[in-house]
């Protein structure tokens, strides 16, 4: 996996290329907008990093001229910006990501990974975990044959889960895709869906797919 970081602040780069490095990412770094737009349509490269603030072009103009000339590449923005109108505007730029600086490298890795996972599992009618299937065209999910009854949020959650199995997702990344918000005082009522879920997907099953990664999230695998 290549992935490109347009960033100016050295030592950030040079903290996120460190990071990535170490767990096997090759990294390309661009100083600036111009050289990032240079590299990102040049060379092929399964993640973009992108600072909001940058010389020669900026962030949320890069991202949209990327997306303009069909660079599908996933885009995870940085930004020291922390107001819901600068979220969206990134988002509705074309990133796919969003994380404000300072940030916990563990929270930035649990991000690349669902981003890049992301990019694997966008054509699929069905998610697949061991003997659990959710059909994301009829909404029906089965455990071993036998259907079981979601609400819209813990099928949301599910879906969440499923589509990045074998990753650690955070509370963070929960609360801000699939509650669409950032509460962070409010995070128990994750939890609490969680245990939902799990009462109606693991209960009655021995081998359980939910787990709990202390003090990092969750992880849904087999
Ligand atoms: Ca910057």
């Amino acid at each position: 996996m290549r992935i490109l970081v347009i960033e100016d602040e050295k030592k950030i780069a040079d903290f996120i290329k460190r990071g990535l490095k170490e767990e096997g990412y090759s990294v390309d770094i661009a100083t600036d907008g111009e050289q990032g737009h240079f590299l990102a349509t040049t060379e092929e490269y399964d993640l973009i990093v992108l600072d909001l603030m940058l010389p020669k072009i900026d962030g949320i103009t890069l991202c949209r001229r990327l997306r303009d000339e069909k660079v599908s590449i996933p885009i995870l923005m940085l930004t020291v910006k922390d107001s819901v109108k600068d979220k969206v505007k990134g988002l509705d730029s074309g990133a796919n990501d969003y994380l404000t600086k300072p940030f916990a490298f563990e929270e930035f890795l649990a991000r690349v990974r669902v981003l890049l996972r992301r990019a694997e599992s966008t054509q699929v009618a069905k998610l697949v975990v061991g003997n659990l299937v959710l059909d994301l065209l009829t909404h029906k999910v089965t455990r071993a044959g036998k259907e079981i009854e979601l609400t819209a949020k813990e099928f949301a959650l599910l879906e969440y889960l499923m589509r990045n199995k074998g990753v650690v997702v955070t509370r963070t990344m929960l609360s801000e895709h699939v509650w669409d918000i950032n509460f962070d005082t409010l995070t128990n009522v994750i939890d609490v869906y969680i245990n939902y879920l799990r009462n109606k997907i693991d209960r009655d099953f021995n081998n359980k797919l939910i787990h709990t990664v202390r003090g990092r999230g969750y992880i849904l695998k087999e």
